[in-house]
């Protein structure tokens, strides 16, 4: 337990620790969807404290990583256009393109600006009438109601120089695809809590009944992750498969209703690519028709793009949890944060990244 004295609450640790090595009987193996928890599993030694029977593998809940190459084409192409000013958070602008990265069309002149919010790119547009302004709109449910928020504040003070690269992705669908493949190996799942305290976990209810897999609601610190594992091995170990909240401090059943109606009022469901994994049906969110004028891919008139993966890249694998960072041959080798080879070694909730930086071993 060689981390277990950094964690906030050690003794807590220590005791769910000990109470899966009691309850577990069988190999299991669960995901947990998040990359702020896989790096949290990671840089804790977490999976180390689990009994041996109990194995982690790293899901697709990293943003980043799953933003398909095509998209990072377009942003580039859009990011190249002299009179605009590309605003993004600062970890797209390192994800490799076919040939380039954001940084690169930075260095060459580009108008790339890092921001915190979506709401400082309608800023920037506003301060900036002669200029288009696009905001790179990348993530989970957790982050489209700030995205949602910018479209209509936006649309509100009428700021047509400002539109949105959208790329926002959903969890539940993911779950879905995941659980269908004939590949699949997980046997249970943590949710995401941030994601679910925007959207609760009504969702989830009929994949744990259909797929008969148990699904725990988990926190970030190691402490709730312990606790979630151990939620989620408990019903494995009793034959139930149900949604359980561990993260109840912060996550109600039906979320945050205010925020849920503000991205229905924005976007709507459409399909959506995944990068490394393919098309999942109804897994991301797309404008509403009635701010399609605020689609930066319609303004600019952008379509079409097609971008392959470097073929020793086995990330897609990595982010259905059919392989761990470690087997790949580039890991460490060719593939290093400094040279990355796909987008899970560059973001800051990327498993490789994650491995490289707390492990650097083959496991
Ligand atoms: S180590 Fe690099 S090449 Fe291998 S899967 Fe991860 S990102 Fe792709």
């Amino acid at each position: 337990m060689r981390f277990v004295d950094e964690y906030r609450d050690p003794d807590a640790a220590r005791l769910y620790a000990q109470a899966l090595e009691r309850i577990t009987t069988k190999n299991w193996t669960i995901m947990e969807v998040c990359g702020g928890q896989t790096h949290s599993i990671v840089k804790f030694g977490i999976d180390e404290l689990l009994p041996p029977a109990v194995t982690l593998v790293h899901g697709p809940g990293c943003p980043v990583c799953v933003t398909p190459l095509e998209l990072i084409e377009k942003a580039i192409e859009i990011a190249s256009i002299p009179e605009v000013i590309f605003c993004s958070f600062g970890d797209m602008l390192r994800v490799p393109g076919s040939s380039k990265d954001l940084l690169t069309v930075k260095a060459s002149g580009g108008n790339i600006r890092i921001v915190y919010s979506p709401l400082d790119a309608v800023k920037i547009a506003i301060e900036n009438p002669d200029r288009q302004v696009v905001f790179f709109a990348v993530g989970f449910e957790t982050t489209a109601p700030a995205n949602a928020m910018a479209v209509f504040q936006a649309h509100q003070k009428n700021v047509q120089n400002f539109s949105m690269l959208v790329s926002h992705v959903l969890v539940p669908p993911a779950i879905e695809a995941i659980l269908s493949s004939r590949d699949n190996r997980v046997q249970g799942f943590l949710a995401a809590g941030h994601v679910c305290a925007v959207m609760g976990w009504l969702e989830y209810e009929p994949i744990a009944l259909e797929y008969k897999v148990p699904i725990v609601v988990t926190g970030f610190e190691p402490v709730d992750i312990l606790q979630g594992v151990y939620m989620c091995v408990r019903q494995l170990e009793e034959g139930r498969a149900e949604v359980e909240n561990q993260y109840s401090r912060t996550v109600r059943k039906e979320g945050n209703i205010a925020a849920q109606k503000l991205i229905r009022e924005i976007f709507h469901v459409v399909p959506r690519k995944w990068r490394g994994i393919g098309e999942i049906p109804r897994s991301g969110l797309g404008l509403q028709e009635k701010y399609k004028s605020y689609d930066a891919e319609v303004r600019f008139g952008i379509a079409g793009h097609s971008a392959e993966e470097p073929p020793e890249c086995i990330s897609g694998l990595i982010l259905q949890g059919i392989k761990k960072p470690g087997e790949c041959p580039a890991f460490g080798t060719v593939c290093t944060p400094e040279h990355p080879l796909g987008a899970t070694m560059v973001s800051s909730e990327g498993a490789c990244a994650a491995y490289y930086h707390y492990r650097r071993t083959k496991h």
